[in-house]
């Protein structure tokens, strides 16, 4: 497995692009050593409504010369144009500036797993995150780390949900709307690039959130100890 960040020392100078994207607009933040931040710009998405189709363009750079000219950024912007515009996404993302993240911390670990545990189609719970970075029992740290995610979708932090199968937050809560359309945008892809789907990914391919809420709800009432197993058992 690759390693998320990079060995370069960080150059110090960091340029800044605005992408255009069916979620709104995204920033990407670069130095020539790597990435430092991607997220969509919004605060909150309490009005979130999706462009479907809309593609993927640069529309502003804070500074001379082109986007092409910083190697991280310019492979970021096309991640996302394939990412956005042909639902395929590669699970080899561009490098993270060492300067971001601690190395060999937990955090560090979890944004290293997650590509290659949830990529496209799939989802994997805070817990089996948390389980992946060798703690069973460091839920929390796994979710302050989803919520600390320095390179949003490039590092799918929207595919880590509850272990009950229910979205959990994003962004602190404050972009659950992207979170859930995130969901099903790749959720639709899946049967077109050939995901084998786990059950907790048949709910998300087949069943409406509304649908899932409630199915929840049953559950958690029938057997609240046992959810996974009962939701297993019912897709049979
Ligand atoms: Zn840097």
């Amino acid at each position: 497995m690759k390693s998320l960040l990079t060995t370069i020392p960080c150059t110090g100078k960091v340029l800044e692009f605005i992408v255009t994207s069916p979620i709104g607009d995204i920033k990407i933040s670069s130095c020539q050593a790597g990435l430092h931040a991607v997220h969509p710009c919004g605060k909150d998405d309490s009005t979130f409504s999706a462009d479907v189709g809309h593609p993927v363009l640069l529309k502003t750079g804070k500074q001379d010369g082109s986007i092409t000219d910083c190697r991280p950024a310019n492979e970021c912007y096309m991640w996302l144009k394939d990412y956005f515009m042909h639902k395929v996404a590669s699970t080899d993302v561009p490098s993270l500036c060492s300067s971001v993240v601690k190395k060999d911390s937990f955090c560090a670990k979890a944004l290293q797993q997650l590509p290659e545990a949830a990529p496209i189609g799939k989802t994997i719970s805070y817990k089996d995150l948390a389980r992946l970075c060798g703690n069973e029992q460091a839920s929390r740290a796994a979710g302050h780390a989803m919520a600390t995610n320095p390179m949003a979708l490039l590092i799918p932090c929207h595919r880590v949900i509850t272990s009950a199968g229910t979205p959990g937050n994003y962004a602190h809560g404050k972009k659950n709307n992207t979170k859930v359309w995130l969901l099903k945008f790749r959720a639709g892809s899946a049967s077109e690039v050939g995901v084998t789907c786990t059950d907790h990914q048949h709910l998300f391919l087949q069943y409406s959130f509304t649908d899932l809420f409630l199915l929840n709800l049953f559950f958690f009432f029938f057997d609240k100890h046992n959810l996974d197993h009962q939701i297993t058992v019912f897709l049979r």
